[in-house]
């Protein structure tokens, strides 16, 4: 049997990193991943430019959007930061720059350059990686792993670090295989959950208009018609609903809100406008396009293809002049702009959730060296702690963070 001093799990971007880092201690390190490749779910990051980090480098206000569980993750920060993610992919031939909201991305390259860099940095570590091996159980003796057993083999190992991810985008390999090892060997586990995914809207007419962003848009989330939280930003119908930055991040809040009531978003195309403003800004285009028909006014307000959707719904006959449109008629024009109405019929689930909420609890991980408090050589990292942040780079530098002090704890054990 092949003896190693550190076995990680998962070459995703915290197992990678786990490996990369204790190869660098000097450790003799085996990288296990079931794909064909390493990194898969990074070359889909990012809408294929993988937002690799966010700019906040203060460790206390980064781990703020996390929530009750951010705090768990601030050792983690300060041992490997944001700096050092910027510094590292510079090293390794990918400068990163900053884009709107703090966003940091490749600054020529994309998300294949990011997983690139990542493989390169652990194979040139000295990891010894086997790809195309599913790993089936941890073979554990007197709370230690004393092997892992594979599709192709059992390898055994001082150490074993889990990075498996969690339950999202399943076909990039993720199907929750660390949680049932967590759970076998004694750790709690807060139920996983679809996060940061879109919704389904009962609107037929959604994809119809898929494909443009609605940039610079309100959107306020109202329960049992209580508006319980509202946000500014990017969005975009989907085929069977909306997405985007701003849903994604209250996709959690309006999951939670489906079990207690009626759920609908109310958009906001003209949040930089006052409505009473907007009002007479629509005045304004019907007077001076006065003998035109009302079909042909929108131009200047709607992207073109959201026009036919809204001339269905405002309920004004397209050939009226636009003279002889209402002020009623006006008004359900101007709640259209300003409070859009969409009902919520759902979420999506795992297949398009962007990350799984919940995971291996923290209770069961001592955070300041990411070792496992029930089996006393098992580290985690990523995703597959109950950890879980906003879209904006969050998650991906919980990963780099959690992998690095995991991969280093268990070189130096
Ligand atoms: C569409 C999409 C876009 C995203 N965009 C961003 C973004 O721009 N910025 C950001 O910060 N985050 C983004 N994320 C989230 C981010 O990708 C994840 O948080 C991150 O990949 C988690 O890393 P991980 O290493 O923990 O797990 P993963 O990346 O999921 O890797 C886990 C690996 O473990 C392997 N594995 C699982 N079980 C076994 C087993 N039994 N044996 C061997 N190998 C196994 C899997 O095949 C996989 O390769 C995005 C996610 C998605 C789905």
């Amino acid at each position: 049997m092949n003896q190693y001093d550190v076995i990680v799990i998962g070459g995703g971007p915290a197992g990678l990193f786990a490996a990369g880092f204790a190869a660098r201690q000097g450790a003799k390190v085996l990288l296990l991943e079931k794909n064909a490749q390493c990194g898969a779910k990074i070359l889909i990051t990012g809408k294929g430019r993988c937002n690799v980090t966010h700019s906040e480098e203060d460790p206390r206000k980064f781990v703020e959007p996390f929530g009750r569980n951010g705090r768990s993750l601030l050792t983690a920060l300060y041992a490997f930061g944001v700096k050092d993610v910027v510094a590292f992919f510079e090293e390794q031939g990918v400068p990163l720059k900053i884009e709107r909201g703090g966003r940091i991305f490749p600054e020529h390259g994309e998300a294949k350059d990011v997983q690139k860099a990542v493989i390169a940095f652990a194979r040139d570590a000295g990891v010894a990686m086997r790809t195309s091996c599913e790993v089936k159980k941890l073979l554990i003796d007197d709370d230690v792993v004393k092997a892992v057993e594979t599709t192709v083999g059992t390898f055994s190992a001082s150490n074993v670090v889990v990075a498996t991810g969690g339950l999202s985008y399943p076909e990039t390999g993720c199907t929750g295989d660390g949680y049932a090892w967590a759970r076998s060997c004694g750790h709690r586990l807060v139920t996983p959950e679809p996060a940061l995914m879109p919704v389904k809207l009962s609107a037929p007419w959604t994809a119809e208009v898929s494909h443009f962003n609605l940039k610079n848009v309100k959107i306020t989330l109202c329960v049992d018609g209580k508006k319980v939280d509202e946000r500014f930003g990017e969005a975009f119908f989907t085929r069977s609903g909306i997405g985007g930055p701003i849903i994604l991040d209250m996709s959690s809040r309006i999951r939670d809100a489906l079990k207690q009531g009626t759920v609908k978003l109310l958009l906001d195309l003209k949040p930089a406008v006052a409505t009473d403003l907007f009002d007479k800004r629509l005045q304004r285009e019907f007077a001076e396009q006065s003998n035109h028909e009302f079909g042909h006014s929108l131009g200047n307000l709607l992207p073109r293809d959201m026009i036919p959707v809204f001339l269905r719904l405002v309920g004004i006959d397209p050939k009226k002049k636009c003279h002889s449109v209402t002020r009623v008629e006006r008004q359900r024009l101007l709640t259209l702009f300003k409070e859009f109405e969409l009902h919520v019929s759902g979420c999506e689930g795992f297949r398009k959730a962007i990350i799984t909420s919940g995971g291996v609890s923290l209770k069961d991980i001592d955070m300041r060296s990411m070792r496992s408090k029930q089996v006393s050589n098992l580290f985690f990292a990523g995703e597959v702690i109950d950890l879980d942040g906003p879209t904006g780079g969050f998650n991906l530098q919980e990963c780099w963070s959690t992998g690095y002090l995991s991969g280093v704890n268990a070189a130096t054990r």
